[in-house]
């Protein structure tokens, strides 16, 4: 395998010996005071949407296409939102400086509130908002330069897929089997059709070259790395197939891969035990993890 060469070589990640800086409802507080109620929806329902959003060079990651998907997400379960998307970016670019974060994740998450536990949606609750940094090397990545295990599994989640919610442990579930099979990840099977990873979109490449991901529905969370990579995979003239594939297509390809806002495009190499393609990280692969990280870096915010 070659070397790669990163066009972002950060020198330090936002180094945390110190307690981070947390944001909850409107304070900024050192992580051990940053404290929500145990009448949390988030906590009791899992009544909670989420988004993560990558930062490079102290800089946000697609950050527009996380706050429109939030924003769809909290429609979709008539939830208020804690604050306008303006001022959602304001805390992101406050939180990025305040933990002096050069490259790694911000984690939001926003809930009903806190009411007294009752199925039943209660009235007049105020959202509750929470964020959060980690601080993480991403565009140097061991993963992405190795290639990634996969298995498959019965994808056993609800049928909201679309509606980025805190409701993960079925995809915790499915990565711990596949870290016991000795793989790094699983693919949800549906009905014979590949619906995605556990935290992540998944592709095939053909043998004539062709992406195959599934297309947009209730079934997959709608990526925002995959909107992007999708885009520029057509300018960069590579054909595109937006429908179900299975397990047996995957092991006929020419190579697989995946993305999401934290691992960008990263290469799959052995679905179930067998290689897949050649068994190591694929040029179509590769090439969209280039292109893809040269797009990020220039539009960051
Ligand atoms: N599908 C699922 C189930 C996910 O959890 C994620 C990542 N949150 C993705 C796909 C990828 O989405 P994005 O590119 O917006 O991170």
């Amino acid at each position: 395998m070659t070397m790669k060469t990163y066009i972002h070589q950060p020198v330090n990640y936002g180094v945390k010996s110190m307690s981070r800086t947390v944001y909850v409802n409107g304070n900024y507080v050192p992580e051990e005071q940053a404290t929500v109620s145990v009448f949390d929806r988030g906590f009791l329902f899992a009544d909670a949407v989420y988004e993560v959003t990558s930062v490079l060079g102290g800089k946000l990651i697609a950050f527009d296409g996380h706050a429109k998907r939030l924003e769809r997400s909290l429609r979709e379960l008539q939830m208020d939102a804690p604050c306008t998307m303006d001022e959602l970016k304001e805390i992101h670019h406050e939180m990025v400086a305040r933990n002096d974060l050069v490259e790694g994740l911000i984690y939001l998450q926003v809930t009903r509130g806190a009411a007294d536990r009752d199925f039943a949606f209660p009235k007049d609750t105020k959202p509750t908002i929470v964020l959060f940094t980690q601080a993480k090397n991403l565009t140097n990545s061991p993963t992405a330069d190795a290639g990634i295990k996969v298995i498959s599994i019965p994808d056993i989640r609800w049928g909201r897929r679309d509606i980025k919610t805190v409701q993960l442990l079925a995809p915790s579930l499915g990565k711990m089997e596949a870290k016991a099979a000795g793989a790094d990840d699983a693919w949800l099977v549906e009905d014979g059709f590949v619906t995605e990873g556990t935290s992540n979109n998944a592709y095939i490449v053909t043998k004539n070259g062709t992406i195959v991901t599934r297309n947009l529905s209730t079934d997959i969370l709608h990526g925002i790395t995959r909107a992007a990579v999708l885009r520029l995979a057509a300018e960069a003239q590579i054909k595109i197939e937006e429908r179900p594939f299975t397990v047996d297509e995957v092991k006929d390809a020419a190579e697989a891969f995946f993305t999401s806002a934290s691992a960008f495009v990263c290469p799959v190499i052995e679905i179930d035990g067998c290689p897949i393609g050649t068994g190591t990280p694929g040029p179509v692969a590769n090439r969209l993890r280039d292109i893809y990280l040269q797009e990020a870096l220039k539009t960051a915010t």
